[in-house]
């Protein structure tokens, strides 16, 4: 007997790499002082993802554990699916981790010519091997000419670049960066991360980055763990945080925002540039509304707009890619606010016009005021 039935069709669940770096409920104490409460942490292979937050949120912290570089006290650690620590019991030392690591400051070995110091970690490979990798890194890196100067003779930049080069060199399954570019100047310090960013992509590396740099942040991760007081606020990508934050540290953290209040009414939350909607707030209840400065669009008042709401230019700055207009904003019930809108490129209206303002929602949050 023959069957003409179709094929079955089966439905494939999306394949997930196993994570090169996963932790679990790790918990972390000083003494008396908690640095890290419970954090679940998965870097996937060939993923960036940073640990943001202000100063002492337990970045570090979270950073060393991962490295081995702090013992395990709750949870567990592990690098590729093998277990690398559990708290009391197993600990694999830093060195067999398998691990590249760079610091703020990462020292060079100063009696190794740069070429050395890259190929030093290379064990096993013969030594023309081990010289043509570093060299390759070193040129990615932009210091493919500085292979046979010694650390003294190079900026506190080239070093850093050499640093990198070095702990990428052995192709370690993870990479552990903790504030790389934080001593560099401004200007340097985007050409490295932009190099840095190449690299660890070119080469595939899955990589924990660490920096209290917002912009630093967006522009190196896929993935961003934003930290505070030793938890994960929020994680995924840097548009989900930007665009979507969970609550009103999130959205402050990527930069200033003007903050508002009113009270929510028939679904809506009246604020002198507008009403927004009240998304779920109880009725009655007060609710925070935060706007991105660059979610207001200022245009000089027409003759059409409604008599009772105006608002006018306090002052204007030319910030060098944007403008910033400080505006005093009047509310249909009197109230008055006082808004920063960011306008990109050359706008300067004169003091005291009258404008009318404009919003884009998607850069507008609400959160119950309460919380
Ligand atoms: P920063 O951005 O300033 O480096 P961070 O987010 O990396 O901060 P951690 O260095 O992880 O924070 O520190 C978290 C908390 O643990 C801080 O309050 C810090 O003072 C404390 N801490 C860190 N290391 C130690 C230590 N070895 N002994 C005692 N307390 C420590």
């Amino acid at each position: 007997m023959t069957s003409q039935s179709k094929p079955m069709e089966i439905e494939h669940a999306p394949y997930r790499q196993p994570s090169v770096l996963s932790m679990e409920g790790v918990y972390h104490r000083f003494e008396s002082l908690v640095a890290v409460r419970g954090v679940d942490l998965e870097v996937a292979p060939g993923e960036v993802v940073c640990l943001l937050g202000p100063s002492g949120c337990g970045k570090t912290t979270l950073l060393r554990i991962a490295a081995g570089l702090e013992a395990l006290q709750q949870g567990r650690v592990t690098l590729n699916g093998q277990e690398v620590a559990v708290p009391n019991g197993r600990h694999v030392p830093p060195e067999k981790r398998n691990v590249g690591l760079a610091f703020q400051d990462s020292a060079l070995f100063p009696h190794l010519t740069v070429l050395e110091n890259v190929t030093f970690g290379l064990k096993g490979e013969p030594a023309r091997q081990r010289r043509t990798r570093a060299q390759e890194l070193l040129d990615q890196l932009g210091m493919g000419a500085y292979a046979e100067s010694y650390p003294h003779m190079l900026s506190g930049g080239q070093q850093q670049r050499v640093a990198l080069a070095r702990a990428l060199a052995p192709s370690p399954q993870l990479m552990l960066l903790d504030e790389p570019f934080s001593s560099l100047d401004a200007r340097l310090r985007d050409q490295i991360r932009d190099d840095t960013l190449h690299v660890l992509k070119r080469v595939g590396a899955a990589t924990l980055l660490v920096t209290h740099d917002p912009e630093e942040a967006m522009f190196m991760a896929d993935r961003i763990a934003l930290m505070r007081e030793g938890n994960i606020v929020q994680i995924g990508t840097p548009r989900e945080l930007y665009c979507n934050p969970c609550d009103p540290f999130v959205a402050a953290f990527f930069g200033e925002v003007n903050e508002l209040e009113g009270e929510v009414r028939n679904g809506k939350v009246q604020t002198p540039v507008g009403s927004v909607d009240a998304r779920q707030l109880p009725e009655g209840s007060r609710a925070l509304v935060l706007i991105r400065p660059e979610a207001l669009r200022v245009t000089e008042r027409s003759t059409a707009s409604p008599e009772h709401r105006y608002s006018h230019v306090i002052m204007a700055k030319l910030l060098g890619r944007s403008s910033l207009v400080h505006i005093c904003a009047h509310g249909e019930d009197g109230s008055e606010a006082h808004l920063h809108a960011r306008i990109p490129g050359v706008f300067l209206p004169a003091e005291g016009l009258q404008v009318d303002l404009h919003l884009d929602l998607s850069q507008v949050f609400v959160f119950s005021a309460s919380d």
